[in-house]
């Protein structure tokens, strides 16, 4: 590896990192050395197929969804998509409830049908109202009111992030959509699916439209590499405070465990009633469990990925704290945290040869599309700098 020399050291192979490796590469004729410390591409959104033949999202539910155009055309060059409507459940009080709260949850509150109309009346009786919600209390009672928020929010966010709603962003709780009509879809955007083949296939794609331009590097951390290459530009997606060497204090990330189950046909008869499918062990893709249990939620990605297979697997999801040997999987969104990660952007920005892009490079609760927009955004900031031919190197 001596001696290697490219126009851009890519740190980490996921969305950030294989965006901008194909963007530089078919666009501007760079060479790019893309490395990741993990085994595999594709960062938090890889997908495999386990060893009973189910195709699953290792890294936690990871659904496709975007109003974007640009970025569903972008993606769209290297996948065919699945379209999937993603319908959830929430357990609690011993029973199933339809999550995001909708006109159907409101019945089932109720006991009895109703109308969007008196959906509506009701929660604005039982709505505090708060100019404007700073926090993920806020921002739900100020819609549905406390008794919603409780028996849904309270303490599934309690138990994902080990802090009270009132001292996170309005965003964490605010991602969640309340409808007063019968729409029971988890997500909001117009463009929902799944590429088509898995994520994995849609990653393979992108490298291999890179073709020689671009080197791989697996398992390695980056810092290993950089005695041994030069390169003109550094693209980093891993976590802004490790590459400062925590110089402005750690940022502070939420980590998970994640328990997979397998189940063979014969093991799954029993649930059926449960069910309601053949070969499937729940009733959704995805169960939330706000007030049972330590693990937050089970998903069973069959549902979503329309796998005709006989066997099914099932992910428990267990919050974790972060620390030595675990995955930054969220950053925090809290004025605390705000505060720190304001430090380091500042460093950020004056790296003169380093760009700083995706979730954790730049502390964003970003979803895959959005990563997918920043990534792009870079790009065409690059490529209009002027002076620089593709492969001068250093
Ligand atoms: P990552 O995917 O984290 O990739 C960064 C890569 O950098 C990693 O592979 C890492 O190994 C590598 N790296 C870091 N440091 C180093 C180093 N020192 N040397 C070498 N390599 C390094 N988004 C959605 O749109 N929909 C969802 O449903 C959804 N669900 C999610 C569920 C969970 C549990 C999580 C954690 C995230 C979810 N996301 C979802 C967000 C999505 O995962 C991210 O938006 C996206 O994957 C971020 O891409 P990225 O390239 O910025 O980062
Ligand atoms: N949330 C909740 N109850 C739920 C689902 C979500 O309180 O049943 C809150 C919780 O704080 C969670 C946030 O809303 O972290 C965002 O949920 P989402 O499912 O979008 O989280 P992600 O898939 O990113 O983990």
């Amino acid at each position: 590896m001596m001696g290697w020399t490219f126009d851009y050291l890519i740190v980490g192979a996921g969305f950030s990192g294989l965006t901008l490796a194909e963007r530089l590469t078919t666009q501007r004729g760079a060479t790019c050395l893309l490395v990741d410390r993990r085994r595999h591409i594709g960062g938090n959104a890889h997908d495999r197929y386990d060893d009973h033949g189910v195709l699953i999202h290792p890294y936690g539910p990871h659904y496709f969804r975007t109003n974007s155009p640009r970025i569903r055309e972008y993606l769209s060059q290297f996948t065919e998509w699945h379209p999937v409507g993603y319908r959830i459940l929430a357990w609690t009080d011993g029973s199933y409830w339809p999550f995001p709260i909708n006109l159907n949850t409101f019945e089932q509150l109720i006991g009895r049908p109703s109308t969007p109309a008196e959906m509506a009346a009701a929660l604005d009786a039982w709505r505090e109202p708060v100019a404007n919600p700073s926090n993920s209390e806020a921002v739900i009672v100020s819609q549905v009111g406390r008794r919603l928020y409780e028996k849904f929010f309270e303490g599934y966010t309690l138990k994902q992030w080990r802090r009270h709603p009132r001292d996170l962003d309005a965003s964490v709780c605010g991602r969640i959509p309340v409808r007063t009509n019968r729409d029971d879809r988890y997500l909001a955007e117009e463009f929902q699916a799944l590429p088509a083949a898995g994520y994995t296939r849609m990653f393979e794609r992108m490298l291999a439209a890179c073709g020689d331009c671009a080197k791989l590097l697996l398992n390695t951390d980056y810092r290993e590499v950089l005695p041994h290459v030069s390169f003109r530009r550094m693209i980093y997606s891993g976590p802004v405070d490790e590459y400062f060497d925590y110089a402005e204090g750690r940022l502070p990330y939420r980590s998970l465990r994640f328990e997979a189950e397998s189940f063979a046909p014969e093991a799954l008869v029993s649930r059926e009633p449960v069910a309601g499918k053949k070969g499937f062990w729940q009733p959704a893709v995805q169960v939330n469990f706000p007030n049972d249990h330590e693990f937050t939620r089970i998903v069973e990605l069959k549902h979503a990925t329309g796998q005709l297979c006989e066997n099914t697997t099932i992910v428990r999801e267990y919050p974790e704290d972060f620390g030595p040997g675990r995955e930054a999987y969220y950053p925090i969104p809290a004025p605390d945290s705000a505060a720190i990660y304001a430090r380091y952007k500042a460093r950020a920005e004056a790296e003169p040869r380093t760009s700083f892009v995706g979730r954790l490079a730049t502390y964003r609760y970003y979803n895959m599309d959005q990563v997918v927009g920043m990534a792009l955004a870079e790009f065409e900031r690059l490529a209009a700098a002027p002076g620089w031919q593709p492969g001068q190197g250093l």
